[in-house]
């Protein structure tokens, strides 16, 4: 997954969901450790922004 930092607001919703917890809200910035993640996809589906897309940055 990536992050298009453009548009997220570091709101944090993704991070609830990410059921390998590969989702850091740092105070600048979110980090997805695409090493862990399984694809789930439910983090690209819960930003309310659409911020998140498939792939690795
Ligand atoms: S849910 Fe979207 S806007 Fe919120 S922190 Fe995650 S990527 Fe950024
Ligand atoms: S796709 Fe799923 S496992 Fe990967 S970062 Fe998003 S919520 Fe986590």
């Amino acid at each position: 997954m990536k992050v298009n930092y453009e548009l997220c607001d570091i709101c944090g919703t993704c991070a609830g969901v990410c059921p390998v917890d590969g989702i850091e809200i740092g105070e600048f910035k979110v980090n997805i450790d695409n090493e862990i993640c399984i694809n789930c996809l439910k983090c690209l589906k819960v930003c309310p922004i659409k911020a998140i897309e498939e792939g690795v940055s």
